[in-house]
């Protein structure tokens, strides 16, 4: 990425604790029925925060279902249609995604929100799914079905940057309500991120081939952040 400078390797233990710090508040305050992760990143996120969920939301059986998406190259000025053709679905909920969705309190959780496209395209086709099982009730129905319906996001980072897209703010049904840890609210109140970080590169733990040589970087990131 050009316009990013440096690189944060962060653990599998910080990623535990901050969702582990996270967590109450979500289950307080969204209180989820299912999950729906965006691969890869947000597959260990949401498991990790199933297991802290589990203790709050009790007898809930908490579902994780899959979504795979792959982003483009941005297009510079890119709106709202460019950004659909950008980001390329690789799974998808399947042929009873509505169903499923319908209802529900959805929270969606990736790993990081950078310049938000992907998260912007995962709510705009979800409520797709939504809206598409919703046509076929009786219509004296609709309305409620669609008023029990609502989204919620988590990431466990999310970029100080301005952002090339705008999560949907027509959805009746998305409540979301976003509250970064180390400063209270982001002004943003539409979904819950475990950190505000800088736009640099973050490293996963996921991704490293070498986790004891991972953890070494981390560390020096950390001392070098507590230098500066
Ligand atoms: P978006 O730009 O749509 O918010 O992020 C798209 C995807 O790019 C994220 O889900 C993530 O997989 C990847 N990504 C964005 N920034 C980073 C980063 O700093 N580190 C890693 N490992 N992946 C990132």
């Amino acid at each position: 990425m050009a316009n990013q400078v440096g690189h944060l390797h962060v653990t599998y233990n910080n990623i535990h604790n901050l969702i582990k710090e996270c967590t109450p508040k979500i289950g307080d305050e969204f209180n989820p029925d299912l999950m729906v992760a965006i691969g890869g990143g947000g597959f260990f996120p949401a498991r990790v925060m199933r297991t802290f969920l589990r203790g709050v939301t009790k007898n809930k059986t908490l579902q994780i279902q899959a979504i795979g998406l792959s982003l483009y190259e941005p297009v510079e000025g890119g709106n709202e249609d460019q950004i659909g053709q950008e980001v390329i679905r690789t799974q998808w909920l399947g042929p009873n995604a509505g169903k499923l969705l319908l209802g529900k309190r959805v929270l969606i959780v990736d790993e990081v929100d950078d310049t938000r496209k992907t998260l912007h395209y995962a709510l705009s086709e979800l409520k797709k799914d939504v809206e598409a099982e919703l046509s076929t009730r009786p219509e004296s129905e609709r309305e409620a079905l669609r008023a029990a319906t609502k989204f919620g996001i988590f990431v466990v980072h999310n970029k100080k940057k301005p952002k090339l897209a705008e999560l949907p703010r027509d959805i009746p049904y998305v409540i979301t309500i976003f509250i970064a840890r180390s400063n209270g609210k982001t002004g943003n109140d539409r979904y819950y991120a475990g950190e505000d970080v800088d736009d640099v590169w973050l490293d996963y733990p996921w991704e490293s081939t070498n986790i004891e040589e991972h953890d070494r970087l981390a560390m020096l990131d950390r001392s070098r952040k507590s230098g500066q």
